[in-house]
């Protein structure tokens, strides 16, 4: 039997790369041969992967292959960070079109941190964030989902370190591509695949309520961080519109209902917009809201993007932190990185490429 055309291997699981092998008359452990190549090996070419028979590899060569998105640039920031712009190719099989995406490195003393983006544009329309912007593009494969990272840790493997980090906070919302984003999150973190340990994996959302009930249920599941960014309803359905769909009552009861493990905490993270939700009153109401909860929060300073917002003043930042340390939260402050290169937190808009135009069929319906 040979394979039939447009079959991309990246994105597949063990089980789909068994099936495969099985298809073509091939034994089962052959698909695991080319499941570890890919993910572990970071073999993107069936040449390479000289385990497998030549005539395999013959065969699979006729219908099957691996098709790396396209880095069309990197931009270098000052302090490390790189942002690389990839070219996605249409997928007929998929029936989806061509598209750009961004991922971010970010080297750092004993680990490495990817920023990975789970969908092309993003639908939500936060206001302070520049991905919105561009609306929803289309939503990304598991493989094109990978590709970012494995991308980007073979670009960087002569100064890689023990540890990667990888956060799901680039362009998009992972929960709205849930089934791709899982299915990526569990290559990543199989040891034979790309082995980063779930504890080292986090998939930030904006507050998909459905999303984090099915997120509840799953066996293998990354670590959740939850966008917050206002002290109370009326603050957040003016910055999170997707607020007035799943408003605070609904997304903190689902947050109370999630099921931690042993190591594990709730991240909240909260962009400090000055002089909208920044003050202390703002701190005490986010104390409140978190009350019981097992939970850290990171408050991230706004990145500046060509919006009507503007950044918190340092003290304003420090008081908040107090505060929040002072009713017994863990709060920490996160800078971005590469915000001189647009790679930081919803600074990730195309800037320097093609501009696309925002249109409101492309925004989600509230
Ligand atoms: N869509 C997901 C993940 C991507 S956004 C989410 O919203 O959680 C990742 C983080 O960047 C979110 O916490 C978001 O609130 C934050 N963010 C968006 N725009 C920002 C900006 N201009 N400055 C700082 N953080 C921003
Ligand atoms: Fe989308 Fe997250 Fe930006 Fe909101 S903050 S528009 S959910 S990427």
């Amino acid at each position: 039997m040979s394979v039939s055309q447009n079959n991309e291997l990246l994105g597949k699981t063990k089980e789909e790369l068994r099936e495969l092998c099985v298809s073509l008359g091939e034994p089962a452990y052959r698909g695991e041969q080319i499941y570890r190549a890919l993910y572990a090996e970071r073999k993107f070419d069936l040449e390479q992967v000289t385990n497998l028979p030549a005539a395999l590899r013959e065969r699979l060569s006729h219908g099957a292959g691996i098709r790396l998105p396209e880095v069309k640039k990197r931009f270098q920031s000052v302090d490390g960070a790189i942002r690389y712009l990839f070219e996605l190719g249409p997928n007929e099989k998929d029936k989806t079109r061509a598209a750009s995406v961004e991922a971010v490195f970010m080297p750092s003393e004993g680990r490495q941190t990817i920023c990975a983006s789970t969908q092309a544009g993003c639908a939500v329309n936060c206001q302070f964030c520049l991905t919105a912007q561009l609306g929803l593009i289309r939503n990304l494969s598991p493989g094109e989902i990978l590709a970012q990272i494995l991308i980007a840790l073979e670009e960087n493997k002569d100064t890689l370190v023990p540890h990667t980090n990888i956060v799901f906070m680039g362009q998009g919302e992972p929960l709205l591509n849930y089934d791709a984003v899982l299915t990526a999150c569990r290559i990543l973190q199989d040891p034979n695949g790309v082995g980063i340990p779930a504890k080292r994996v986090t998939i930030s959302t904006s507050g998909i309520v459905p999303g984090i009930e099915r997120l509840a249920t799953e066996s293998e599941r990354p670590k959740l961080a939850i966008s917050l960014n206002a002290s109370n309803d009326a603050q957040r359905d003016a910055l999170m519109p997707i607020n007035r769909k799943y408003p605070l009552a609904a997304l903190l009861g689902a947050c109370r209902k999630y099921p931690l493990r042993s190591w594990e905490f709730l991240m909240f993270e909260y962009v400090m917009l000055g002089g909208i939700n920044d003050t202390l009153a703002d701190a005490k109401r986010v104390v409140k809201l978190l009350a019981g909860l097992k939970c850290k929060v990171n408050l991230i300073p706004w990145n500046p993007g060509d919006l009507p917002y503007r950044e918190s003043s340092e003290e304003a930042i420090a008081e908040f932190q107090e505060l929040l340390i002072d009713r017994g939260i863990v709060t920490f402050v996160r800078r971005s990185r590469g915000r001189d290169v647009m790679a930081a937190c919803g600074q990730l808009a195309l800037l320097n490429d093609t501009p696309i135009e925002k249109s409101s069929s492309n925004l989600i319906t509230l």
